[in-house]
């Protein structure tokens, strides 16, 4: 099939990607021209395991334009890739999707083949149809499941993991309100052998938010545990370990530690939260779901200053920018509001990331950065915010470290220990 996939960001580049070494041709679309220009050079804009070699090896199947015209009129089905961020009182804002929208109905206004559109961003239940649908058939004067396909396709792959992710789904699901359409988004995943779910549209946006919301619950959960286990001396890690054993509980996501950060989960449980209330719904658990996520990360600075009450004019190494090992994403790491409150504190940082350093530079630019991961531990206190494995050979003699993702080799070596929830 021929694809355009609109923002070529995380979900985007993996998905074309990944649409192109299975045999499709791709037209990636962005409006931030860098990316574009990369794409075309065969470089990855993003940084996921195995992509920038996909991208090299399928390079005679994709192109990058930021023109809407030569993305539409030349591809078959459009995938809408776009960022869904949440303002400032935690509601999903949607102008990415408005204005990507817009611009894809002008240029179908033009295009005389029938036209698929697929929304893969996460967008709350509702939005296909009550959003992207009119807008589409405003600009483009068609109309939706008639002249054009819409349907709903979101995405579940993890940062870090993406692309074998993406290629080995535990399921996909497709929400659709139109038979043609359930019909191209068939064939496109046919050779796909996982279990494939039909649903209507709101019913595959709600099923992206209740299993985001489900993990992020876990994790929140994972961690009040946790807490109460350090003060009643218990190993938390083994509690996990035989709860997870259950059949109907599944390991997965049942880590303590200092929270969840990412793209996704924090932002898509407060739009979530903010959806309900507007919906008149309480959702008083998603709510302390946050309140424990925001509360975790300064666990660390408390645990710090049982060792070093004055933090004033201290050097602080921080291990781990991104928010998860195998990414430069930095978005709602659960190290930028630890970098805060000890600037906060007075204290001095020395950070390290084998590759989030530019990203957060953008943030702190102030803070110092080290070169190598011995550099960062050459201080008067460590606090470990991402569990990269490079972490785990590292020399902590005679250190204090504070861990905030378990990293064995630190438990085992460092002066002074400290787990935040072991
Ligand atoms: P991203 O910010 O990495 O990428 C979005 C891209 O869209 C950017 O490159 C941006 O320049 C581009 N863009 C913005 N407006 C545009 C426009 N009008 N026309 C064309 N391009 C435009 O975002 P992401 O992490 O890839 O997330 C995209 C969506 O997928 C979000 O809704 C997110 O919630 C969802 N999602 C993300 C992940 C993840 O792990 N990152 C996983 C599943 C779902």
């Amino acid at each position: 099939m021929k694809i355009s996939i609109i923002g070529s960001g995380y979900v985007g580049m993996v998905t074309g990607t990944c649409f192109a070494e299975l045999g499709n041709v791709v037209t990636f679309l962005d409006i931030d021209t860098q990316k574009i220009a990369a794409i075309n050079a065969a470089k990855s804009p993003i940084y996921e395991l195995g992509l920038e070699e996909m991208l090299a090896r399928n390079r005679s199947r994709i192109a990058a334009t930021t023109d809407y015209n030569e993305a539409i009129h030349t591809t078959d089905i459009t995938f809408l890739c776009v960022g869904t961020p949440c303002d400032d009182e935690g509601a999903i804002d949607l102008k990415y999707i408005r204005a990507a929208s817009a611009d894809l109905g002008r240029a179908l206004r033009s295009k005389e083949e029938r036209h698929t559109v697929i929304v893969k961003s996460t967008v709350l239940p509702g939005t296909t149809e009550q959003v992207v649908g009119p807008i589409l058939e405003e600009t483009s004067n068609t109309r939706a499941f008639g002249d054009f396909g819409l349907g709903s396709n979101p995405e579940f792959l993890r940062e870090g993991v993406a692309v074998r992710d993406f290629m080995n789904p535990d399921r996909i699901v497709f929400g659709t309100g139109d038979e043609k359409t359930r019909a191209v988004l068939e064939e496109l995943y046919a050779t796909f052998s996982c279990p494939k779910l039909a649903t209507s549209i709101k019913t595959a946006e709600m099923i992206k938010y209740t299993s985001n919301a489900f993990l992020a619950t876990k994790i929140s959960f994972a961690n009040e545990i946790g807490n109460l286990c350090k003060h009643l001396g218990i190993d938390t890690g083994e509690v996990f370990a035989g709860v997870g054993l259950d059949a109907r509980i599944n390991p997965a996501f049942f880590r303590s530690g200092i929270g969840f950060g990412g793209s996704c989960f924090p932002k898509d449980v407060k739009a979530l939260i903010a959806h309900a209330q507007s919906a008149g719904e309480a959702v008083d658990l998603l709510r302390s779901v946050i309140k424990v996520n925001d509360q975790q990360p300064l666990k660390t600075i408390h645990l710090l200053k049982k060792h070093i009450p004055d933090l004033r004019g201290a050097t602080i190494g921080i291990l781990g920018l991104a928010f998860k090992p195998d990414t430069d994403d930095i978005r709602e790491s659960r190290a930028m509001p630890i970098i805060g409150a000890l600037l906060a504190e007075g204290a001095r940082i020395i950070a390290y990331d084998p590759l989030a350093e530019t990203a957060t530079k953008a943030i702190f630019p102030t803070i110092g950065y080290a070169d190598s991961p011995d550099d960062a531990l050459k201080v008067d206190a460590i606090i470990i915010a991402t569990e990269w494995k490079e972490f785990e050979y590292l020399d902590y003699s005679g250190r204090i470290v504070i861990d905030g993702r378990n990293i064995e080799r630190a438990k085992k070596e460092a002066a002074v220990y400290e787990g935040v929830c072991w």
